[in-house]
């Protein structure tokens, strides 16, 4: 089903409930749509076309789910058609039927109990509802017993099946405030606090009640102990959604949760458009991540759309985080939100030591410098495990002096000018102002370098200084698509090596012998143009400082920098992310930047250079035309990362209030000629 774009109507002899799927004629095709409304129509209009089947007996869709659809087509600028094929697995678009299996089993009590041992062990297992997959190891055996009438279908009981754990005096008074009162909650709690005990409790009053929960998480893949521990507490209740199943798994979870026959939804950040008729209760786990947002068209942020789901709802929304975004934080200061903390580890942890390396100047091999190198070693030797960690994703290089740690600003603004490479030039995204590439350092006559650079030799020549200890990079390229959860896994082991690794090391897998944590280089993002850089440096430092010495054995981390005087050291050195926080939010609020402003980027690519940046500059001069008070345009400019996959792309910035930029959004715009793509991206992540 390509989203047709428009409503339509049709003839029904009776009335449909909308979220039902119907075929339909189109001009001479027949097209497969979801009933969204009805009206009478009495006698029936000629000229409308009758609907040739109906496919479901139930809405697929609770009313309530389609109007949070339509709201969420309408921000985002799709329409509620884009955003329903995104609700709809590939196999409902194409309208299969839906897969109702039989959940669990139980021994009809009319019967005997039989003979042989396989058939008595049945007996014995099936006296209260068993999960059809706990019969799957005698599965011969069980659907004989299942055929003559001796196993018949039953509900899974909505009880936990392990005992929870008692709740420690935070956590009780987090679990009660989100079961009195149905609002958006920020759950600011380090790692080890206890949060996943939280979700569970709370998940478990939902299901006494017969309601639903809806659980996001960023990766399935790299959040193993949180899906672990729901499948254990909660068997045979949980449903998985995320983008490795087959399509036939993907559609038998939607239709076990859009029958409410299971309770809880587990799943990456489309799982937050399935429909739950039951809705009782959304948990956004790590809700700072930035892979909530999704980077293609429908452009939408699910951790935002799952508070604007509660209020459609009416159930509570948990956004937990050890780092929350400055979104969240914003709220929770302004009252929107309300405040939950844990402050105490629910597990006791060994102290870590933390230390700075100023790196100006010094000697370093693909990177590293002596102190980190020495450190990691030591760590080896004494059979522990080390994690060198490369801070890279999605940053634009920085241009600095590797011997003094000078770095260009821009002369007229307080922004940090960005690092065009073709042609070379340091471009500045707020004020336009362009000037070349320094080869000199103006304060003391080095050459400069370029941070952020790629050190794809660092395994190498990791592998020889730390011989005879293996090293394994742990990245998307080693791993390939959802297999850094089996990388990790394999570390597990506990045996002394070393591991490399990107932001995707940052959480998961527990990995208790790991003790030493090296961060190579994080520079590029203290300069970075991208307003919302040192928010995200902080984040994912203090995941991956807390990462080591997670056990009975004392951490290290070590930091190297060329800036050893920037403000964030002592913020991040301390783990002081909320004092991080609010000097960073000051900064947004004086500049006008989200979460104290709004923003909203055109995109644009083309295959040809400057057409895409020529299109762009149309539109900017169409809306300045009487621009609103109180609305910035910033651009055209090219992007960041100007050249990807053979185009070339280019921004266009608004920023102000919402509503202003809302009005703005209506205004009639040039459209762009057929080789230049275009797109609106609202509330933008990262402005590439
Ligand atoms: P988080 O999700 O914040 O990282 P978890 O819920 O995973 O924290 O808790 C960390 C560890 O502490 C887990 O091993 C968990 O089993 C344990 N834990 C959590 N709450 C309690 C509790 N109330 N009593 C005992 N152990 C707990
Ligand atoms: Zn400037």
């Amino acid at each position: 089903m390509a989203p047709i774009g428009q409503d339509l109507t049709y003839l029904h002899d009776s009335t449909l409930p909308p979220g039902v799927r119907v075929r339909v004629p189109l001009g001479n095709r027949q097209v497969m749509g979801v009933v969204i409304d009805h009206e009478d129509s009495d006698p029936p209009t000629d000229s409308l076309k009758w609907i040739d089947q109906v496919l479901d007996d139930q809405s697929l869709i609770p009313q309530p789910h389609l109007n949070f659809l339509r709201w969420a087509g309408q921000y985002y600028g799709v329409g509620l058609e884009v955003m329903l094929s995104g609700a709809l697995p590939k196999w409902a678009r194409e309208g299969r039927a839906p897969i109702i299996e039989t959940q669990a089993w139980q021994w009809n009590s009319e019967f005997e109990k039989p003979r042989g041992r396989v058939r008595l062990a049945l007996f014995e297992r099936s006296q209260s509802p068993v999960a059809t997959e706990s019969l799957k190891d005698h599965w011969s055996i069980a659907r004989e017993l299942i055929k003559t009438g001796q196993l018949v279908p039953a509900e899974l009981p909505r009880q936990p099946a392990q005992p929870p754990l008692a709740l420690n005096d935070e956590q009780r008074v987090v679990v009660d405030s989100v079961n009195q009162e149905v609002k958006p909650w920020l759950l600011e709690g380090v790692t080890g606090s206890g949060k996943t005990e939280v979700y569970l409790h709370l998940a478990q009053a939902q299901l006494a009640n017969h309601k639903q929960v809806l659980v996001l998480v960023p990766e399935i893949g790299l959040t193993p102990q949180l899906v672990g521990r729901f499948e254990a507490r909660f068997p045979g209740q949980v449903v998985h959604l995320h983008s490795a199943l087959t399509d036939r798994k993907r559609w038998q979870g939607f239709c076990e949760i859009a029958s409410a026959q299971k309770a809880i939804l587990i799943g990456t950040r489309s799982a937050l458009l399935t429909p739950l008729p039951e809705l009782g209760l959304i948990v956004v786990d790590e809700e700072h991540d930035t892979s909530y947002k999704q980077g293609e068209s429908p452009r939408y942020n699910a951790r935002d759309l799952a508070v604007v789901l509660g209020q459609h709802r009416n159930a509570p929304v948990v956004l937990g985080s050890a780092t929350p975004s400055l979104e969240s934080i914003a709220n929770r200061d302004a009252g929107r939100f309300g405040a939950l903390t844990l402050r105490k580890r629910a597990r006791a942890e060994s102290p870590t030591a933390h230390h700075l390396i100023d790196i100006r100047g010094l000697d370093l091999h693909e990177g590293l410098s002596d102190k980190a190198l020495d450190a990691i070693r030591q760590t080896l030797e004494r059979g522990e495990q080390a994690l060198v960690f490369l801070n890279r994703r999605g940053f634009a290089p920085v241009l600095t002096c590797h011997q003094c740690g000078y770095h260009p600003e821009c002369p007229s603004c307080d922004a940090r000018p960005t690092v065009h490479r073709e042609p070379r030039r340091l471009w500045c995204h707020h004020c336009d102002h362009q000037s070349p590439w320094p080869v000199q350092c103006p304060s003391c006559g080095h050459r400069m370098a370029v941070l952020g650079q790629g050190t794809q030799r660092l395994e190498t020549t990791l592998s020889l200084a730390m011989d005879p200890f293996p090293v394994t990079r742990i990245d998307r390229d080693s791993a390939g698509a959802g297999g850094a959860g089996k990388l990790l896994a394999l570390a597990q082991d506990g045996l002394p090596r070393v591991l490399i690794g990107t932001q995707m090391l940052a959480k998961g897998h527990d990995l208790p012998n790991l003790t030493c944590v090296v961060v190579v280089d994080s520079d590029a993002q203290l300069f970075s143009g991208d307003f919302r850089a040192i928010e995200r440096l902080g984040q994912t430092l203090i995941q991956v400082m807390g990462r080591a010495g997670r056990a009975d054995k004392p951490g290290s981390v070590w930091v190297q920098t060329h800036q050893p005087d920037h403000p964030v050291w002592p913020r991040l050195l301390t783990g002081d992310y909320a004092a991080l926080a609010q000097d960073e939010l000051a900064l947004r609020k004086r500049a006008g930047l989200p979460p104290h402003g709004h923003m909203a980027l055109w995109r644009a690519r083309s295959p040809n250079a400057g057409e895409a940046l020529q299109h762009l500059r149309e539109v900017a001069s169409a809306l300045r035309d009487g621009l609103p008070e109180g609305i910035r345009i910033l651009g055209p400019t090219p992007a960041p990362m100007e050249r990807r996959a053979g185009q070339y792309h280019a921004q266009l910035l608004l920023m102000g209030p919402r509503s202003q930029i809302r009005t703005l959004l209506n205004r009639p715009i040039p459209a762009p000629s057929r080789r230049v793509w275009r797109g609106l991206d609202i509330d933008p992540q990262d402005l590439f």
